[in-house]
């Protein structure tokens, strides 16, 4: 059955268009993984690739076009990024995903919300795989109105992303229900980093401290 359903609607790759699977052996391997990590306010960011052409288009129609291949891929990359931060060790858990959230008006006009899903599917991606738990929830909200950041500099994105996130629940009131031991803050990309710093300098103001970023790409 499935082979008909193949075969009657062949899946195209998200980059190239060439028939076959959702991101074509071509392509994929143009996607350069096993990057160091990164660091911002000491806290260490694992991207899953690096952001070339390839990336650019699978974080594209993951994000605009709320196409499920493309959100499977990425979450794929983030589960290679914390299978590279914990391949050494017995990983703790339960382990807690927190979306960067989108702006409210970026929610509104796609009718969903990308950064929330991508959290979810690396969720259900890491609880195949983990001995533990594994929750995404949108702990993060923004709280005011964030001008579109693809127009600012590098010192007017710091600004406009400075005090835009707060926190839905409190350390307290989540670690006592799921116990949580381990926290990772979860995007698509990162550019400047502003609303990465943002959504850590939130989450340790609510007493949490998050054990790393997992990124699908990074830039630089
Ligand atoms: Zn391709």
């Amino acid at each position: 059955m499935h082979d008909i359903f193949e075969l009657l609607f062949p899946s195209h790759c998200l980059s190239c268009s060439k028939v076959g699977p959702a991101v074509c052996a071509s392509c994929n391997s143009k996607i350069i993984r096993h990057l160091s990590p990164r660091y911002l306010d000491e806290v260490p960011l694992w991207p899953g690739a690096f952001y070339g052409t390839e990336l650019a288009q699978v974080i594209l129609m993951a994000k605009e076009q709320n196409n499920t291949a493309a959100r499977n891929f990425l979450a794929g990359l983030l589960v290679e990024a914390f299978m590279r931060i914990n391949a050494n060790s017995t990983f703790a858990g339960p382990i807690l995903l927190v979306p960067i959230p989108s702006s409210k008006r970026a929610n509104r006009a796609r009718g969903y919300r990308h950064s929330y899903l991508l959290a979810k599917e690396l969720a259900n991606q890491l609880g195949r795989l983990a001995p533990h738990k594994v929750l995404a929830k949108d702990l993060l909200r923004t709280n005011r109105v964030v001008a579109d950041q693809s127009a600012l500099n590098r010192q007017e994105r710091l600004a406009n992303m400075n005090g835009a996130y707060s926190l839905v629940r409190t350390a307290r009131e989540l670690r006592q229900p799921f116990g949580i031991s381990q926290l990772y803050l979860v995007d698509d990309l990162v550019t400047s980093g502003s609303s990465l710093r943002e959504g850590i300098r939130a989450l340790k103001a609510g007493g949490f401290t998050p054990n790393g970023v997992l990124l699908a790409g990074v830039s630089t």
